[in-house]
């Protein structure tokens, strides 16, 4: 068999080059940078992530993940809360990738630094050489490779923020063991403590959010802040010094239903969920594991493919519905009141939308 390769070190990469090795099969790993970055992301870690996690031998409390059993959610003044339906944690994706990078070496995958610049059938051009192989896993996530785009909204796309505020006693009593999403008109924020105590917040919104806000993204946070009071108490801590990191153009929605021969979409290329559920890293470790599957089994990675894209598309689709309704105000507040008077039907929605 020729060694399959895998693109891309992040949890969906490293989840299949890591049962990859497992099955003899001596996987080349292949990302960008020799140093494991701290994507941008809300840091939850659903129930459903957490069993596929210690499925692979990840347990994230050896991690010293943060325990989260409450959604809290907040529109303007209006709050709720409903107990989550199994215990999720809070976690750095620093750490969670290390963990899983270390953990697919230590199983026998060979880890190779390089910036790919196209994908072809069979190969990958990167910026140091050519690698070669009739099997591709392509992990690259939040990125495309050219020769294999995602469509964009051409209209207002969502982008991310990231800020993290150090830890303090008010942000243990506020925030405690809850995943809390401030919802606003064009977008949300959603945080949760991790390993250190600090806090996650992380943003998903429209970009004209932050065009009015003249680009700048502590105007944009101070905008929030001004009418949002709980939000604005979060940031209470928060030096202006502190860095703020942003990404453009997240094709939430986006599903893979086709693919090439011999090439087996993963994670974000497989499906973007809008991040407001908090299922994007169990539809990494999913994908990982159904694509490895199937590869080992001699299924093709079209039929794959087609596979997981209906798979994806409850999730995905219920997401997506929460998601719109939460940018709006009325939308905000109505998802908030039914949450307070009926826990039931917001752990519902919780269950929907996981993969
Ligand atoms: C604002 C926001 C908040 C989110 N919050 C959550 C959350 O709280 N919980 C949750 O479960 N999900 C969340 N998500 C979704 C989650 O971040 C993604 O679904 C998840 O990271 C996908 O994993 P992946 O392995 O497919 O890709 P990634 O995590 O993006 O990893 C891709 C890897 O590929 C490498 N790479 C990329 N391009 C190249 C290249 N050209 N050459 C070589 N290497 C390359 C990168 O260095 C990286 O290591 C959020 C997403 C956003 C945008």
């Amino acid at each position: 068999m020729m060694q399959p390769l895998v693109l891309g070190a992040g949890p969906a990469g490293s989840v299949a080059a890591t049962l990859l090795a497992r099955a003899g099969a001596k996987p080349v790993l292949l990302d960008r940078s020799e140093h494991v970055g701290d994507a941008i992301c809300g840091g939850f870690l659903s129930w459903r992530t957490v069993e596929n996690l210690r499925k692979l031998g990840c347990d994230p409390e050896s991690l010293s993940a943060r325990q989260i059993n409450r959604l809290r959610l907040f529109a303007r003044d209006a709050t709720a809360q409903a107990s989550l339906p199994a215990c999720a944690f809070g976690l750095s994706r620093k750490s969670l990738d290390r963990s899983l990078r270390e953990l697919a070496i230590a199983n026998g995958a060979k880890l190779e630094i390089d910036q790919a610049r196209e994908v072809l059938p069979g190969r990958i051009v990167g910026e140091r050489r050519e690698w070669t192989s009739p099997t591709i896993f392509l992990a690259s996530g939040k990125h495309d490779v050219r020769g294999e785009r995602r469509p964009r909204q051409a209209n207002d796309p969502a982008l991310g923020l990231r800020i993290r505020v150090p830890p303090s006693p008010t942000l243990e009593t506020r925030v405690g063991d809850a995943i809390e999403l401030h919802l606003f008109e064009g977008g949300y924020a959603g945080i949760v403590l991790q390993e250190d105590g600090s806090a996650n917040i992380c943003l998903a919104l429209r970009k004209s959010l932050l065009a009015e806000a003249g680009s700048d993204p502590w105007s944009l946070l101070n905008n929030l802040a001004a009418h949002h009071p709980h939000f604005a108490q979060r940031l209470d801590n928060a030096s202006r010094d502190l860095p703020i990191d942003t990404i453009g153009s997240v094709p939430y929605g986006w599903i893979a239903h086709d693919t090439q021969a011999g090439l087996y979409r993963l994670g974000d290329q497989a499906a973007v969920i809008p991040s407001l559920a908090g299922e994007g890293m169990a539809i990494a470790v999913t994908s990982a594991r159904v694509a490895v599957e199937a590869f080992l089994s001699g299924e093709t990675a079209p039929r794959y493919q087609t596979g997981f894209g209906v798979r994806a598309r409850r999730p995905v689709a219920a997401a997506k519905l929460f998601w719109t309704m939460s940018e709006t105000a009325s939308g905000a507040l109505t998802m908030t009141r039914l949450t307070n008077y009926l826990p039931g039907i917001a752990r519902l929605a919780m269950r929907l939308s996981r993969i």
